[in-house]
Parts: structure tokens; C-alpha cells; sequence
């Protein structure tokens, strides 16, 4: 069997594996410095990292950061709610207005009624404007759970694969 070539784990350079190194053996890459064991299956060969320590540094630091962009999000959904709950205010308000003060048909309560439908639909304006900046802000924290999620499923492969050499 010849030398071989395998990738680093690390910065994907190519690494010559001599064929007297045995599986499990320990081999540092020439371009970065980061240290391999050997793994060989059948004829092929491939490096994976001796060290996990940084990999399990990034899973923990991961898991932290998946931690803090749920309840990022379980905060915005709870304000969420406030807010829907302020649209019903609004509409119970202008309800009040027009239905339970002093209805005298004229001019004076057009105006008035006129004037409540304007507040009105400039508070539902805005919370409708606030409803949706809220929203994709929502989904946008649901995207970097996912991508987060995504990295440290990952990572944790690395760990497994480098585990079994
Ligand atoms: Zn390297």
C-alpha cells in the first residue's frame, strides 16, 4: 500500500497518510498543526480530529445559543399576545365612545364618531405595522433556532465520528 491522501477536519487541506500509519494512529496536519487519528475502512482512508475538546467547546456554546433564541422567541411571542389584546382595547374604546355617551343625532357626534374612527384606525395602523415587523422578527428566530439546530447536529457528528477511531 502507498501513501495516501486524506483531508484535514479542520481546514480541509490535503494530508499524505504513509501506509505504516494503523488506524487510530495520530497524524498532524502540515498546513494548520491540528492533530488526526487515522481511520481506515477497506482501502480508504480518512482523517478524524484527536482532539474534541473544540468541538465540544462549539457544541456547548451551540446548545447555549439555541437556548437563548428560544426564549428570545417565547418573549416575543408573549408580547405578541399583549399586543392583540391592545387591538381589543382599542375597538372596546371606540365602541364606548360612540355607544354610551350622550347620543344626540347632529353634527357635533358625525365629528366626534369621525374623529374615533381616525384614532382608531391609526392605533390599528400601527399595531398592525408593529404586528408584522413582530412577526418576521418571530420567524426569523425560528430560522437561526433551525440553522443553529442544524450546526449542532453537526458537530455532534464530528464528536461521534472522531469517538470511534
Ligand atoms: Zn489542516
Amino acid at each position: 500500500m502507498d501513501t495516501q491522501k486524506a483531508r484535514c477536519a479542520e481546514c480541509r487541506s490535503e494530508v499524505s497518510v504513509p501506509a505504516t500509519y494503523a488506524q487510530g494512529d495520530h497524524i498532524k496536519c502540515a498546513t494548520c498543526g491540528t492533530r488526526h487519528k487515522v481511520s481506515r475502512s477497506g482501502e480508504a482512508v480518512r482523517l478524524v480530529l484527536a482532539d474534541t475538546t473544540p468541538l465540544k467547546d462549539a457544541l456547548r456554546a451551540n446548545q447555549a445559543q439555541e437556548t437563548r433564541l428560544e426564549a428570545e422567541l417565547q418573549a416575543a411571542r408573549a408580547s405578541f399576545g399583549i399586543g392583540v389584546n391592545g387591538i381589543g382595547i382599542a375597538v372596546a374604546y371606540a365602541i364606548w365612545q360612540v355607544g354610551f355617551r350622550d347620543q344626540t343625532i347632529g353634527m357635533a357626534l358625525l365629528w366626534e364618531v369621525v374623529a374615533v374612527a381616525v384614532v382608531t384606525g391609526v392605533l390599528l395602523e400601527l399595531a398592525n405595522y408593529f404586528f408584522l415587523a413582530k412577526r418576521k422578527a418571530m420567524s426569523r428566530l425560528a430560522d437561526e433556532i433551525e440553522e443553529v439546530r442544524a450546526e449542532g447536529r453537526s458537530i455532534q457528528q464530528k464528536i461521534r465520528e472522531a469517538s470511534r477511531v
